[in-house]
């Protein structure tokens, strides 16, 4: 009795497991997806005349942040690493500058010479309608950003806002759908197929453009 007990319980298993491993043997032939590292550059901004540009987060808050903020780009196999965090001041800006539109006025505000070539730029300000932004060069947050939350998101908005922009610096447009990462303003954080590929082929090509010439592949050995 025990043993048929047991055979009725066990085959049904015995069943799941085989195809587990079947399962494993089809994922092992594939090779897994190579993690791609961006370098990122984060500038604490800083600013005695425009209160707007004077940030109050410090290092461990960055740290705190780009942990969640790859925890969200963990499923693209996409990580981001802090190559530098650091106070840049903001820059005066002149008359004409004045009157440019904000995203603009924010970017020129940004000093030229502190941005990296290579990684990301991340400024940090204290005010910036809405949220933040990516102007093609650099990625503006506030810290002081608001979102709506949602079923499943994220529980700070700081790493989502982050996390956001990094998405457009990546080539992905805004998607209003229900809890992803690309819908504007809400802590919704997921991404789809289409937008992983399409992330990771831009993350490829930004590595290729960052790696010095002379990092030519080793001759044969004679
Ligand atoms: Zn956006």
């Amino acid at each position: 009795m025990t043993a048929s007990f047991t055979m009725k319980f066990l085959s049904p298993a015995l069943i799941l497991m085989g195809l587990a491993t079947a399962l494993f043997a089809e994922d092992a032939g594939k090779p897994a997806p190579t993690i791609l590292k961006l370098p990122v550059r984060v500038h604490l901004m800083q600013s005695a005349t425009t209160p707007a540009m004077q940030t109050t987060l410090t290092e461990p808050d960055i740290r705190r942040i780009f942990a969640k903020v790859n925890m969200v780009w963990a499923p693209a196999g996409i990580q981001l690493q802090i190559e530098s965090i650091g106070p840049s001041q903001a820059v005066e800006l002149n008359e004409e500058q004045r009157f440019l539109p904000e995203y603009d006025k924010v970017g020129a505000m940004i000093p030229q010479d502190r941005l990296s070539a290579t990684a990301i730029n991340v400024c940090y300000v204290k005010e910036v309608s809405p949220n933040g932004f990516y102007n093609g060069k650099l990625i503006v947050v506030k810290d002081t950003a608001a979102l709506k939350e949602v079923a499943g998101g994220l529980d700070e908005p700081l790493p989502r806002v982050t996390s956001h922009e990094i998405g457009h610096a990546l080539g992905l447009p805004h998607r209003q759908d229900t809890t992803n990462l690309m819908q504007s303003g809400t802590t919704g954080y997921s991404l789809n197929e289409s937008e992983i590929a399409t992330t990771r082929e831009n993350a490829q090509e930004r590595l290729q453009k960052a790696r010095p010439p002379e990092a030519a592949p080793n001759p044969p050995p004679p």
